[in-house]
C-alpha cells in the first residue's frame, strides 16, 4: 500500500448505493475491498475500478454470517495492510403491513439490516482498535426517523442502525480515534424495492412520480464524511430528494 493511501471495506457493493460508493471512493485514491453475495457483479465492479486507474479487490460475503465477515476483514487487512473504513450499506427492504404476518421478510430484514452490521462492527473493531484509527459508516434511512404504514418492521432494523451506531460513538475510546457516521437517505433509486412481495406496498408506490435520488448522490455523502481531517467526526447525514416532504 502506498503511504497514506486509505483503505474501506463495502458491503452491498454488488448494486446501487454500495456500487456507487466504490467507484467515489476508489475515484478518490480508497482502495477498496467489495463485498455482497453475487460474485459476477462483484468482479465486474472491480474490473470496472481498475480500468479508471483504482483499486479495488472482492471477497463474496454473507453479512449474515458473522464467520465470513471476519473472513473479509481478515482479507482486507491481509490485502491491503490495514483496514481504515468500513461501510456497513448491504440491506433489504421488503416493506409490508404487519397484519401480513409476512414472518420470514421480518427476520431476514432482522439478520441483514442489523446483525449484519453488528458482524460488520465487530470483524473490524478490533483492527481499528489496534492501528489507533478507523471509521464505520453505517447506512440507516430516512425510515430511522420516520414511521410510515408498512414500513413497521423496516424503520424498527434502520432506527436500530441508528441507536448501535451512536452507542458506539460513545463508547469508542476518545484515545483510539474512531468515527462512527449515519447515513440516512430519503428515496434512491435502486434494486431495493424488488424484495417488496406485498401488493399493496406495490400498489402505493405505483402513485408516486416524485424524482428520487440517484445512488451517486449518497455516495458523494459518503465520500464528504469519510474524507473530513481526523479530529472532525460527521455524526449523520440526512439526504432527501428535494420533492420528499415525509
Ligand atoms: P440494493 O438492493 O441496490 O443493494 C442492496 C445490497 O445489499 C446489494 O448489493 C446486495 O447484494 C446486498 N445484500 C443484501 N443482502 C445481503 C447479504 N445477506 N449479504 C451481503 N450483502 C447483501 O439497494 P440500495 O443500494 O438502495 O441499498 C443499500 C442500503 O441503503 C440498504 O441498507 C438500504 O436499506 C439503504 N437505503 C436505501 C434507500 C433507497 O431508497 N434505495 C433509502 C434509505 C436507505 P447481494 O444481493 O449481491 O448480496
Amino acid at each position: 500500500m502506498e503511504k497514506g493511501q486509505k483503505t474501506a471495506i463495502i458491503t452491498g457493493a454488488s448494486s446501487g448505493i454500495g456500487q456507487a460508493t466504490a467507484k467515489e471512493l476508489a475515484s478518490k485514491g480508497i482502495s477498496v475491498m467489495l463485498a455482497a453475495r453475487r460474485e459476477e457483479r462483484l468482479q465486474e465492479l472491480k474490473r470496472e475500478i481498475e480500468e479508471s486507474g483504482g483499486k479495488a479487490e472482492y471477497k463474496v460475503t454473507d453479512v449474515t454470517s458473522a464467520e465470513e465477515m471476519e473472513e473479509l476483514a481478515n482479507a482486507a487487512a491481509e490485502k491491503f495492510g490495514a483496514i481504515h473504513i468500513l461501510v456497513n450499506n448491504a440491506g433489504l427492504m421488503p416493506l409490508s403491513y404487519l397484519n401480513k404476518k409476512k414472518t420470514d421478510e421480518w427476520n431476514k430484514m432482522v439478520d441483514v439490516n442489523i446483525k449484519g452490521v453488528l458482524n460488520g462492527i465487530a470483524a473490524v473493531l478490533p483492527y481499528m482498535e489496534k492501528q489507533k484509527h478507523g471509521h464505520i459508516v453505517n447506512i440507516s434511512s430516512v425510515a430511522g426517523h420516520v414511521i410510515s404504514p408498512g414500513s413497521a418492521v423496516y424503520s424498527g432494523t434502520k432506527f436500530a442502525v441508528r441507536a448501535i451506531t451512536e452507542g458506539l460513538r460513545k463508547e469508542i475510546d476518545p484515545e483510539l480515534n474512531i468515527r462512527a457516521t449515519i447515513i440516512s437517505p430519503g428515496a434512491v433509486a435502486t434494486e431495493l424495492t424488488n424484495t417488496i412481495t406485498d401488493e399493496d406496498i406495490l400498489n402505493k408506490f405505483k402513485g408516486s412520480n416524485m424524482k428520487p435520488l440517484d445512488s451517486e448522490d449518497i455516495a458523494r455523502a459518503i465520500a464528504y464524511a469519510v474524507e473530513q481531517p481526523e479530529h472532525v467526526d460527521v455524526n449523520e447525514i440526512i439526504i432527501r430528494p428535494t420533492q420528499q416532504k415525509g
